[in-house]
């Protein structure tokens, strides 16, 4: 199948071209002519499977052939998304999608001043992406105007649920029209996600694709073995031997992430670190830097690596194995995308091997071990309990002024309790 068999406006089809798509993916063949029929849609599908075009393609799409072209700007579509990334990375697909339409598309997100943001609205927007708690704040304040949203999105919504974003979605519905479309994407379906669906979408065609990570053949796992003291040794020869240009590295805690980028800068790697604890403006320039190659390694605590999308990301490095099993699959996810190829390896000490069993459980697989000569763990090492972080007296409380954007700090780290 090709974009041209899906019907897309010849505006769309050259974007797409621009984008160097030859072929829709899975989710687009399927969820583009669903949207189209005007059906609500509950799609099981994650980052990285080509959702975000597989909601805005037949979103701008309909808004062509009802020719709201014509009238003035005002909200027609809006996405939530839990994190801040995610909202700037679907809102550059949105723009890139939309180039040669007249729609005009913007993103919300606290943590950073309000005032740009009301502006770019009162300027006139279509398309709005937000996270939910700024979006509120707007909605307060009477900065921004909803009563007009033809299509909703609910974009990695077990992740809003998992971070309390619950409250503020039935927030914003109360402001949105009643008769809209909405389109609610998820990587899970639990029953939170099954009693939103069922309280805010219409009788929902449901589409599913596989996952785009562990069952994946493009990602290629393995487990190293090494002492928690030779770790980053272990990881320099890691980058230096194979020549590594772009790997992400995950720690546990936010300061874990900050020592090691300083150790890799004394071991001559460039880097960069980005989580919680960083303004929005430093963790944007941090990933840029890293896309555009200006350092070689981005070192990320989960939370702040939701979401992030990087073309051919060919290296993820576990430098600790996270405490939720999950999380390795979010991790792991980062790479291999769009059919690349992608290895994703871990350093494990004897204190992680339970959290490598609870993962190769989760899994359902066995994740081929490396003992690399010259790193072979010393035996008589026992296991110790995980410190759980350098920052402890933080860790669950949430922080000054950001208790309700949708960022990677303060709700999620307090909800959770970790990072
Ligand atoms: P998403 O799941 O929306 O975050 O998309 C993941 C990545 O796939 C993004 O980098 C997109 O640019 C890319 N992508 C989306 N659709 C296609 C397609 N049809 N062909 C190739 N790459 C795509």
């Amino acid at each position: 199948m090709t974009f041209n068999d899906l019907g897309l406006n010849k505006l769309l089809l050259k974007a797409i071209a621009e984008q160097g798509y030859e072929k829709p993916t899975p989710i687009q063949e399927q969820a583009i002519p669903v949207i189209l029929q005007r059906k609500d849609v509950l799609a099981g599908a994650q980052t990285g499977t080509g959702k975000t075009a597989g909601f805005t393609l037949p979103m701008l799409e309909l808004l062509l052939r009802s020719k709201q072209q014509d009238s003035k700007h005002h909200v027609k579509a809006l996405v939530l998304t839990p994190t801040r990334e995610l909202a700037s990375q679907v809102q550059d697909n949105i723009y890139n999608y939309a180039k040669h339409t007249p729609y005009k598309s913007t993103v919300i997100f606290g943590g950073v001043k309000i005032n740009p943001q009301i502006v770019a609205l009162r300027k006139g927007i279509d398309i709005v992406v937000a996270t939910p708690g700024r979006l509120l704040d707007h909605i307060s304040q009477k900065t921004i105007n909803l009563s007009k949203v033809d299509f909703l999105i609910l974009d990695e919504a077990d992740r809003m649920l998992d971070m309390g974003f619950v409250n503020d979605i039935k927030k914003i519905m109360e402001v949105l029209p009643k008769e809209r479309q909405t389109l609610l994407f998820s990587a899970t379906y639990s029953e939170d996600i099954k009693k939103l669906s069922n309280k805010f979408l219409k009788s929902p065609t449901l589409i599913e694709v596989a996952r785009a990570n562990t069952s994946s053949e493009t990602v290629a796992q393995a487990i190293y073995h090494v002492d928690k003291t030779r770790k980053r040794e272990l990881l320099t020869q890691l980058i230096n031997e194979g020549e590594w240009k772009m790997v992400l590295v995950f720690t546990r805690t936010k300061h874990g992430a900050n020592r090691l980028s300083e150790q890799l800068a004394t071991d001559g790697i460039t880097s960069a670190a980005i989580h919680g604890n960083k303004s929005q403006n430093a963790r944007t320039k941090a990933l840029e830097d890293f896309k555009k190659g200006k350092v070689r390694v981005l070192v990320a605590t989960d939370i702040a690596a939701r979401g992030i999308d990087i073309d051919h990301l060919p290296h993820v490095v576990n430098y600790e194995l996270p405490n939720v099993s999950e999380d390795y699959v979010h991790r792991i996810g980062r790479t291999g995308r769009a059919g690349n190829k992608g290895e994703a390896i871990s350093l494990v000490c004897v204190d992680e091997d339970d959290f490598l069993a609870s993962i190769e459980k989760l899994i359902k697989k066995d994740i081929p071990k490396v003992w690399l000569k010259g790193f072979k763990p010393d035996p008589s090492i026992k296991a110790e309990p995980i410190n759980m972080g350098g920052n402890r007296g933080a860790r669950n409380k949430p922080r000054g002024g950001q208790s309700r954007n949708g960022g990677g700090g303060a709700r999620s780290s307090a909800g959770r309790g970790r990072r």
